[in-house]
């Protein structure tokens, strides 16, 4: 084991992973120097087969370029991309050849894949089965899996899934209370997403307060435009607030979240379509259809702050289904050790964290105000000798992919 560790830092050393994500109409990269975890080069094209899309590319230190290209899907995507990562005014590389890796960020894996796996045609295969379970998401990220192909022959690439780490929650917490053969025939079943975030979180927050992976007991609450809390014990998934889709459990910025099924009944017995009750509960609802103001947290704070009630109560609603959670969680949990706060809003919103951790001293969590102004750094928000310590930690998926990338090679 101590070898292989040896071994393991100085392969490190000569070793460029690059990460790739892969979406509908974008494809986001980040290039790693392994050797110091450090970002080479990043870069998004958005738009792809739409109307101008456009190519965003920074290298590490310089500041964005942008331009319009005419990109009409993902292998178009991806040669773009190898271009600039040669490209000798702007590339980090000489030549492809130098990527020892690729990490790619999946979003379904079903039950199948409980763990990253360096992809062959077997789990193509899978990937692309699990798509009746994702029909927006995987697709796509097969195309940027075979779009990299093409372009980097033999080199190993690995498929990191969202789903992943909460295959490690037990039948109690995945299964709903539906008849059976609804979960045997079609896969019905609590997945949860945002699973390379909680992990990297969890791990991070456990290195960064001095707790045990292996026994710690810890909520993370990732909260951004899409937002989910997990309780995380020793490593495994008690359970986490995402469903079998993206649409349950917290208030989003444009998602509804926990809803009495017999909403949907109603709504579709007065007359809405399926398509238009798809639109009202995953676009037009969470924050901006509660407040009428806006998807982005930034605007209800500002739109509250100036008296609007209805922004008002968008934010007591999302304080207040957090809660209801966390309180459910903590009891998993037998008492959590810690809670960890990542995302837009977990890493950046001040008021939010105020009024999450202030309702917390019931549980030995005493908010240290001060603190709590610091944005996008690891750093404890909640008073020295709380039971429970409240903590930012800044999350990073593509560290997190590399990281299993460079695990499998
Ligand atoms: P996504 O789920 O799309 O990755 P992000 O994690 O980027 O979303 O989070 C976006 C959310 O973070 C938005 O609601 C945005 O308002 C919020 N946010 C970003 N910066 C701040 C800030 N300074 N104060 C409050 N909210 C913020």
């Amino acid at each position: 084991m101590k070898i292989r560790r040896v071994l393991y830092f100085f392969l490190e050393v000569f070793v460029k992973v690059l990460v790739v994500n892969a979406g509908s109409s974008s494809l986001k990269f980040t290039m790693f120097n392994m050797s110091d975890q450090s970002v080479l080069c990043k870069g998004l094209v958005e738009r792809i087969g739409l109307k101008s899309p456009r190519f965003i590319y920074q290298r590490c230190g310089e500041a964005p370029t942008e331009e319009v290209l005419s990109i009409v899907n993902h292998n178009g995507a991806m040669q773009a991309v190898c271009y600039k990562l040669i490209d000798p005014e702007q590339g980090v590389l000489k030549n492809l050849t130098e990527v020892e890796a690729i990490g790619h960020r999946v979003v379904h894996g079903g039950e199948r894949f409980t763990k990253a796996v360096k992809i062959d045609k077997t789990v193509k295969d899978g990937i692309r089965q699990c798509a009746a379970l994702a029909p927006l998401h995987n697709p796509p990220n097969l195309e940027g899996i075979e779009a990299c192909e093409g372009f980097f022959p033999g080199v190993p690439g690995v498929a990191v899934f969202d789903t992943a780490f909460h295959q490690s929650m037990q039948p109690e917490a995945y299964l709903y209370a539906l008849p059976r053969n609804l979960y045997n025939k079609l896969s019905i079943r609590k997945y949860g997403f945002h699973g390379t975030s909680h992990k990297y979180v969890y791990y991070e927050g456990c290195r960064f307060l001095g707790l045990d992976p292996e026994t710690a007991r810890v909520l993370v609450c990732h909260l951004g435009n899409g937002s989910s809390i997990t309780a995380v014990k020793g490593g495994k998934v008690l359970d986490t607030s995402m469903g079998m889709t993206p649409l349950m459990g917290l208030v989003m910025g444009t998602r509804c979240g926990v809803l009495d099924a017999g909403v949907v009944l109603h709504l579709i017995k007065n007359g809405y379509t399926v398509d238009e009750v798809d639109v009202i509960l995953n676009k037009k609802s969470g924050l901006q259809g509660v407040s009428g103001v806006s998807s982005d947290m930034r605007d209800i704070e500002a739109a509250r702050l100036k008296g609007n009630t209805d922004a008002q109560e968008a934010f007591d609603l999302f304080v207040h289904r957090l809660l209801v959670y966390i309180g459910g969680y903590h009891l998993l949990l037998g008492g959590a050790e810690a809670i960890l706060f990542t995302g837009g809003i977990g890493e950046n919103s001040v008021l939010s964290r105020q009024a999450i951790v202030s309702a917390l001293e019931a549980y030995g969590c005493e908010l240290d105000e001060e603190a709590n102004q610091k944005r996008q750094i690891n750093c404890v928000i909640s008073k020295p000798g709380s039971k429970l310590v409240a903590a930012i930690i800044p999350t990073n998926e593509e560290l997190m992919i590399a990281q299993e990338a460079m695990e499998l090679i």
